[in-house]
């Protein structure tokens, strides 16, 4: 069995567990089979008889995890680029008409692919090494196939759609709980449960969602009524967006629930008890204007989220690094390791993936990054100058 042994000045692990240290100095990591088989200070693994690889002024970092985008609508990049704080700030409902419009020009399915394709390839050489897709058209998982960033497709359905016509096998996710009906929303659960398949929703997103599920008023009401998508004769669940769904019996460690910005006291002891995943989209909801997810409450409460980028209808970049600064600049109270582990073991967690990816530990891929360090940073810095740096950062794949 060939042994490699890559030695760096700093290895930042993902962790942030008691069990493994989120920042080892002079560290090194042994891998072999593609596997990492031991991590630790390079004194205490010299004595291995492996070939060695240095890694100067370089921290080494598992790949990044993106716990939520939508590939398919990449083709839309340039508008968003060119509108990046939309004036009217938390109009959620100003924004979807306005994708929905945008995405009625239908381009060619080659188009889409292809500018998919180029977003994804563009996401693994900023260091993203697995994504959960999210799609409409169940062509759009042909856009993710066979990359070298592992992508976990999800065909999203809403209102009424009927999952019988899907493929066997191809994963479901219901939209959101003011868009889905609430029995295809039961039914994508239990379709995931029987198929041990991650169970993905759009949750809280906007305070225009709750203002619609707690009341049924608000421009929500207006929208849907406009799509025909709603009548007063439909009930409203009359709760806030998590209580609606733990209702329908549909929250469990399997469930990851996507933005979670509006939520009260008792739906977040709810999601803890429940052992739902979070999943949280500083970027996407600073675009959008609907506010900050309450990331303290969540760690309060042990639950460690994962970040999502959204997709370029709804953000600016897709890279991670970004996004950790975006939710530092965010909350300048935070832990960097915490937001660093978010990136990554908290992703690959909420992904139910964490026995490959998230973390530089033994058993996971020997797939991983090395980050080009300024000179002259400390102990205390590292962290925070990956959390910070954004698109300065120029990670290199190594294959261990
Ligand atoms: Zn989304």
């Amino acid at each position: 069995m060939k042994q490699v042994l890559h030695r760096a000045p700093w290895l930042a692990t993902g962790s942030y567990a008691p069990d493994l240290p989120a920042l080892i100095s002079n560290g090194a990591v042994l891998m072999a089979n593609g596997i990492i088989q031991a991590v630790g200070p390079w004194p205490s693994l010299r004595e291995k008889t492996a070939q060695v690889v240095e890694h100067e002024g370089c921290v080494l970092t598992p790949g990044l995890v993106n716990c939520h985008t939508h590939l398919e609508l990449a083709w839309l990049a340039s508008e968003a680029a060119n509108h990046p704080m939309p004036p009217d700030q938390g109009s959620m409902t100003a924004w979807i008409r306005e994708l929905l419009e945008k995405r009625g020009i239908n381009p060619p399915l080659a188009v889409i692919m292809a500018a998919g394709r180029s977003t994804l390839d563009r996401m693994r050489d900023s260091g993203t090494i697995l994504v959960a897709d999210i799609g409409n058209a169940p062509a759009s998982a042909a856009i993710g196939a066979d990359h070298s960033t592992r992508v976990l497709f999800l065909h999203e359905m809403l209102g009424r759609d009927n999952p019988g016509l899907v493929p066997a096998g191809l994963a479901c996710t219901p939209h959101a709980p003011y868009s889905t009906d609430p029995e295809l929303i039961r039914t994508l659960k239990e379709r995931a449960r029987s198929a041990g398949q991650l169970f993905s929703i759009h949750v809280a997103e906007s305070a225009d969602e709750v203002q619609f599920l707690k009341a049924g008023t608000g421009p929500m009401r207006a929208f849907l009524m406009e799509r025909g998508a709603w009548t007063p004769s439909n009930p409203v669940p009359g709760k806030g967006a998590i209580s609606y769904l733990d209702q329908l019996q549909v929250l469990d460690d399997h469930t990851l629930c996507v933005h979670c910005v509006h939520l009260d006291k008792a739906e977040l002891d709810l999601l803890a008890r429940r052992q739902a995943k979070v999943c949280l989209c500083p970027g996407s909801n600073r675009y959008l204007g609907v506010g900050r997810a309450p990331v303290m409450e969540f760690l309060k409460r042990g639950l460690l989220p994962g970040l999502g980028t959204d997709s370029l209808a709804s953000n600016v970049s897709l890279s991670l690094w970004d996004e950790m600064r975006t939710l530092r600049a965010d909350w300048p109270e935070l832990d960097p390791a915490v937001v660093f582990a978010m990136a990554t073991s908290g992703g690959s967690q909420a992904l139910g993936q964490a026995d490959v990816y998230g973390l530089l530990a033994p058993g996971r891929t020997a797939r991983f990054l090395a980050v080009p360090l300024p000179e002259m940073l400390v102990d205390g810095e590292i962290l925070s100058y990956l959390t910070t740096a954004g698109a300065n950062l120029r990670p290199q794949w190594v294959e261990g």
